[in-house]
Protein backbone atom coordinates (compact mmCIF):
# COMPACT_ATOMS: atom_id res chain seq x y z
CA UNK A 1 0.00 0.00 0.00
CA UNK A 2 2.74 2.34 1.06
CA UNK A 3 4.40 1.29 -2.33
CA UNK A 4 1.24 2.05 -4.23
CA UNK A 5 0.86 5.40 -2.80
CA UNK A 6 4.61 6.68 -3.24
CA UNK A 7 4.03 5.36 -7.02
CA UNK A 8 0.85 7.83 -7.36
CA UNK A 9 2.73 10.76 -5.50
CA UNK A 10 5.63 10.52 -8.23
CA UNK A 11 2.81 9.65 -11.08
CA UNK A 12 1.86 13.40 -9.58
CA UNK A 13 4.85 15.05 -9.67
CA UNK A 14 5.41 14.07 -13.43
CA UNK A 15 6.09 17.16 -15.65
CA UNK A 16 3.77 17.92 -17.76
CA UNK A 17 4.33 20.74 -20.23
CA UNK A 18 2.20 23.94 -20.18
CA UNK A 19 1.21 25.04 -23.89
CA UNK A 20 -0.15 28.65 -24.27
CA UNK A 21 -3.36 29.18 -26.70
CA UNK A 22 -1.39 29.12 -29.70
CA UNK A 23 0.55 25.97 -29.14
CA UNK A 24 3.46 27.60 -28.06
CA UNK A 25 5.34 26.11 -24.96
CA UNK A 26 5.77 28.32 -22.07
CA UNK A 27 6.01 26.27 -18.93
CA UNK A 28 6.71 23.08 -17.05
CA UNK A 29 4.54 21.93 -14.61
CA UNK A 30 3.82 18.80 -12.71
CA UNK A 31 0.72 16.64 -13.40
CA UNK A 32 -1.40 17.46 -10.22
CA UNK A 33 -0.79 21.35 -10.77
CA UNK A 34 -1.94 20.87 -14.85
CA UNK A 35 -5.10 18.43 -13.15
CA UNK A 36 -5.99 21.25 -11.00
CA UNK A 37 -5.81 23.75 -14.26
CA UNK A 38 -8.18 20.90 -16.51
CA UNK A 39 -10.40 20.32 -13.59
CA UNK A 40 -11.18 24.72 -13.27
CA UNK A 41 -11.39 24.77 -16.92
CA UNK A 42 -8.83 27.07 -18.09
CA UNK A 43 -6.96 24.34 -19.71
CA UNK A 44 -7.84 21.10 -21.34
CA UNK A 45 -5.42 17.94 -22.09
CA UNK A 46 -3.78 17.72 -25.15
CA UNK A 47 -2.95 13.82 -26.76
CA UNK A 48 -0.31 13.27 -29.71
CA UNK A 49 -2.74 13.87 -32.07
CA UNK A 50 -3.04 17.15 -31.12
CA UNK A 51 -6.72 16.60 -29.91
CA UNK A 52 -7.89 18.67 -26.72
CA UNK A 53 -10.17 17.18 -23.91
CA UNK A 54 -11.63 18.48 -20.72
CA UNK A 55 -11.08 16.15 -17.60
CA UNK A 56 -14.28 14.30 -18.23
CA UNK A 57 -13.73 13.48 -21.56
CA UNK A 58 -10.29 12.64 -20.93
CA UNK A 59 -11.15 10.17 -18.02
CA UNK A 60 -13.48 8.39 -20.22
CA UNK A 61 -11.18 8.40 -23.02
CA UNK A 62 -9.24 6.63 -21.25
CA UNK A 63 -11.17 4.57 -19.24
CA UNK A 64 -10.52 1.00 -21.05
CA UNK A 65 -6.86 1.55 -21.87
CA UNK A 66 -5.67 3.59 -18.13
CA UNK A 67 -5.18 -0.16 -16.56
CA UNK A 68 -3.03 -1.28 -19.05
CA UNK A 69 -1.07 2.43 -19.87
CA UNK A 70 0.28 2.53 -16.68
CA UNK A 71 0.90 5.75 -14.81
CA UNK A 72 -2.16 6.20 -13.70
CA UNK A 73 -3.76 8.77 -11.26
CA UNK A 74 -6.21 7.43 -8.92
CA UNK A 75 -9.58 9.15 -8.13
CA UNK A 76 -12.21 7.58 -6.28
CA UNK A 77 -13.59 5.26 -8.96
CA UNK A 78 -11.54 7.12 -11.33
CA UNK A 79 -8.51 5.90 -13.01
CA UNK A 80 -6.58 8.03 -15.40
CA UNK A 81 -3.53 8.64 -17.26
CA UNK A 82 -1.05 11.60 -16.14
CA UNK A 83 -1.27 14.18 -18.63
CA UNK A 84 1.87 15.01 -20.12
CA UNK A 85 0.72 18.24 -22.23
CA UNK A 86 -2.15 20.66 -21.73
CA UNK A 87 -3.19 23.98 -23.31
CA UNK A 88 -4.14 27.07 -21.48
CA UNK A 89 -7.10 28.17 -22.86
CA UNK A 90 -6.77 32.16 -22.90
CA UNK A 91 -3.38 32.49 -22.40
CA UNK A 92 -1.87 34.21 -25.40
CA UNK A 93 1.46 35.64 -24.36
CA UNK A 94 5.32 34.17 -24.34
CA UNK A 95 6.52 34.82 -20.94
CA UNK A 96 10.11 37.28 -21.46
CA UNK A 97 11.87 36.12 -18.16
CA UNK A 98 15.20 37.28 -17.51
CA UNK A 99 17.26 33.72 -17.39
CA UNK A 100 18.86 33.65 -14.08
CA UNK A 101 22.84 33.10 -13.36
CA UNK A 102 23.05 29.64 -11.87
CA UNK A 103 25.28 26.80 -12.12
CA UNK A 104 22.85 24.83 -13.39
CA UNK A 105 22.04 27.42 -16.37
CA UNK A 106 25.13 28.13 -17.58
CA UNK A 107 25.64 24.24 -18.46
CA UNK A 108 22.04 24.12 -20.40
CA UNK A 109 23.40 27.59 -21.84
CA UNK A 110 27.28 26.42 -23.17
CA UNK A 111 25.34 22.43 -24.11
CA UNK A 112 28.03 20.75 -21.69
CA UNK A 113 30.28 22.11 -24.25
CA UNK A 114 33.83 23.49 -23.73
CA UNK A 115 33.48 26.95 -24.86
CA UNK A 116 37.28 27.03 -26.09
CA UNK A 117 37.59 23.71 -27.87
CA UNK A 118 34.10 23.11 -28.86
CA UNK A 119 33.90 19.78 -27.35
CA UNK A 120 30.98 18.00 -25.34
CA UNK A 121 32.11 17.00 -21.88
CA UNK A 122 30.04 15.30 -18.76
CA UNK A 123 29.57 17.69 -16.34
CA UNK A 124 32.21 16.29 -13.90
CA UNK A 125 34.79 16.68 -16.87
CA UNK A 126 33.75 20.48 -16.74
CA UNK A 127 34.41 23.59 -14.63
CA UNK A 128 32.88 27.25 -14.93
CA UNK A 129 35.88 29.56 -16.71
CA UNK A 130 36.14 33.48 -15.81
CA UNK A 131 37.29 34.81 -19.04
CA UNK A 132 38.54 37.71 -17.40
CA UNK A 133 39.69 36.10 -14.33
CA UNK A 134 38.17 37.18 -11.07
CA UNK A 135 41.84 38.41 -9.95
CA UNK A 136 41.74 41.13 -12.58
CA UNK A 137 38.40 42.10 -11.65
CA UNK A 138 36.78 39.83 -13.60
CA UNK A 139 32.69 39.15 -12.43
CA UNK A 140 30.22 36.09 -12.39
CA UNK A 141 27.79 36.67 -14.57
CA UNK A 142 26.73 35.34 -18.34
CA UNK A 143 28.97 37.44 -19.94
CA UNK A 144 31.95 36.87 -17.83
CA UNK A 145 31.71 32.85 -17.18
CA UNK A 146 31.97 30.25 -19.98
CA UNK A 147 32.20 26.28 -19.43
CA UNK A 148 35.98 24.86 -20.08
CA UNK A 149 37.45 21.53 -19.93
CA UNK A 150 40.36 20.13 -17.54
CA UNK A 151 42.56 20.61 -20.73
CA UNK A 152 41.50 24.44 -21.48
CA UNK A 153 40.84 25.46 -18.34
CA UNK A 154 44.63 24.42 -17.06
CA UNK A 155 45.93 26.11 -20.12
CA UNK A 156 44.11 29.10 -19.63
CA UNK A 157 44.64 29.63 -15.83
CA UNK A 158 44.94 33.01 -14.41
CA UNK A 159 45.86 34.81 -17.66
CA UNK A 160 43.66 36.62 -19.77
CA UNK A 161 42.17 35.41 -23.08
CA UNK A 162 44.57 37.42 -25.27
CA UNK A 163 47.81 36.19 -23.89
CA UNK A 164 47.08 32.59 -24.17
CA UNK A 165 46.11 31.55 -27.91
CA UNK A 166 42.83 30.69 -26.97
CA UNK A 167 39.68 31.28 -28.59
CA UNK A 168 35.40 31.75 -27.51
CA UNK A 169 33.65 29.34 -29.90
CA UNK A 170 30.90 32.31 -29.36
CA UNK A 171 30.70 35.51 -26.93
CA UNK A 172 28.67 34.69 -23.47
CA UNK A 173 25.93 36.10 -23.16
CA UNK A 174 22.46 35.63 -21.11
CA UNK A 175 20.72 32.19 -22.82
CA UNK A 176 17.03 33.20 -24.28
CA UNK A 177 14.50 31.86 -21.09
CA UNK A 178 13.12 28.18 -22.24
CA UNK A 179 10.58 26.49 -20.02
CA UNK A 180 13.31 23.73 -20.25
CA UNK A 181 15.60 25.78 -18.02
CA UNK A 182 15.27 23.72 -14.99
CA UNK A 183 14.86 20.40 -16.59
CA UNK A 184 16.92 17.15 -16.80
CA UNK A 185 17.14 15.04 -19.81
CA UNK A 186 15.18 11.91 -17.96
CA UNK A 187 12.15 14.44 -17.56
CA UNK A 188 11.85 15.15 -20.89
CA UNK A 189 8.61 13.54 -22.37
CA UNK A 190 8.79 11.54 -25.66
CA UNK A 191 5.10 12.98 -25.89
CA UNK A 192 6.38 16.68 -26.31
CA UNK A 193 8.47 16.48 -29.34
CA UNK A 194 5.06 17.63 -31.91
CA UNK A 195 5.88 20.91 -29.72
CA UNK A 196 9.40 21.12 -29.00
CA UNK A 197 11.18 22.14 -31.93
CA UNK A 198 14.00 23.98 -32.24
CA UNK A 199 14.63 22.97 -28.83
CA UNK A 200 17.46 20.02 -27.79
CA UNK A 201 16.87 17.62 -25.00
CA UNK A 202 20.33 16.96 -24.47
CA UNK A 203 21.35 20.31 -23.61
CA UNK A 204 18.90 20.13 -20.09
CA UNK A 205 21.08 19.99 -17.47
CA UNK A 206 21.75 17.16 -15.21
CA UNK A 207 23.75 15.31 -17.91
ZN1 LIG B 1 38.31 22.45 -23.96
Amino acid sequence: METADKSHASVLNRPSLVLNKSWMPVHVTIARRAICLVYRGVAKIVCTEFQVHDLWAWIALNAESAEIAGGCIRAPERRFPAPEVIQLLSYDKVPSYAAPFSRRNLFQRDAHTCQYCGKRFPTDRLSIDHVLPRSRGGHTSWDNCVLACVRCNSTKGDRDLKSTGLSLLRPPRPPRWTPYLNLRPSEWLDSWSPFTTGYDRRSATGS
